[in-house]
């Protein structure tokens, strides 16, 4: 009844939006997944590839399974197959092989360029000016098995709030300025990932088109 509950209350606050909701699965067991599937829930995110694949063999076919957190390129071979989304591409050597399982699976997959926004060390993300060089190549004969749908970023963990405003209102200006311009054949500025329980109110202010949510849909997480 909580899971229900949560996800009933953070809908209703994303309606007359145009961002969906992603519920952040990971570490969590099946058991509370098919709650939140019987509840309506039918977009799923994980950030570990084994753990994603193990789940989604035991759970419905009809759920959609965002991969959200890094993602080695050792371990695509594993989500490949089904994945609707990986949020998560930040290198040329991880888009080289989504590619190439892409084209073994016989599948376009849909990727997110990660970029990196958060005023604190973090390992993971593109800068502007690489995602502007990457999007300069000939992306659609590089990679034909790939598809760039958008754009995906995390703010700073700080009690900020306006900091977070800003982090989240930069990426949304590459956004719009990368939609506006003349982009490869394979790529669109569709998607906007932004948001998750601390930060959501915030990222949906400023034009997130998915937010993902963990903590405040399942509770806090119990990491073993
Ligand atoms: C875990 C995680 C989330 C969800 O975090 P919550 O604070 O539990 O909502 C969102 N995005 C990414 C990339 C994550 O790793």
């Amino acid at each position: 009844m909580v899971i229900k509950n949560n996800i009933n209350t953070l809908l209703a606050e994303l309606q007359g939006t145009h961002c969906r909701l992603i519920a952040v699965s990971k570490t969590q067991p099946v058991s509370l997944i098919q709650e939140a599937y019987a509840a309506g829930q039918r977009i799923f995110g994980e950030n570990k590839a084994q753990e994603m694949a193990a789940k989604q063999q035991e759970l419905p076919a009809d759920i959609e399974w965002h991969m959200i957190g890094h993602l080695q390129t050792n371990k695509v071979k594993y989500i490949a197959p089904f994945v609707a989304l990986i949020h998560s591409v930040d290198s040329v050597k991880l888009l080289d092989e989504i590619n190439k399982q892409g084209l073994r699976h016989n599948r376009k997959i849909k990727c997110l360029l990660q970029v990196y926004i958060a005023r604190e060390e973090t390992k993971f993300g593109l800068d502007e000016a690489e995602v502007l060089d990457l999007l300069n190549a000939d992306l659609a004969t590089t990679y034909p098995a790939v598809e760039i749908v958008g754009l995906m970023g995390m703010a700073t963990f700080t009690q900020n709030q306006d900091q977070i405003r800003e982090e989240f209102g930069q990426l949304k200006k590459l956004f719009d300025t990368l939609k506006q311009s003349t982009l490869p054949a394979n790529v669109s500025m569709t998607e906007l990932s932004m948001g998750m329980s601390a930060d959501y109110k915030i990222a949906l202010s400023c034009g997130s088109t998915l937010v993902r949510i963990g903590t405040a849909i399942f509770g806090a997480r119990n990491y073993h």
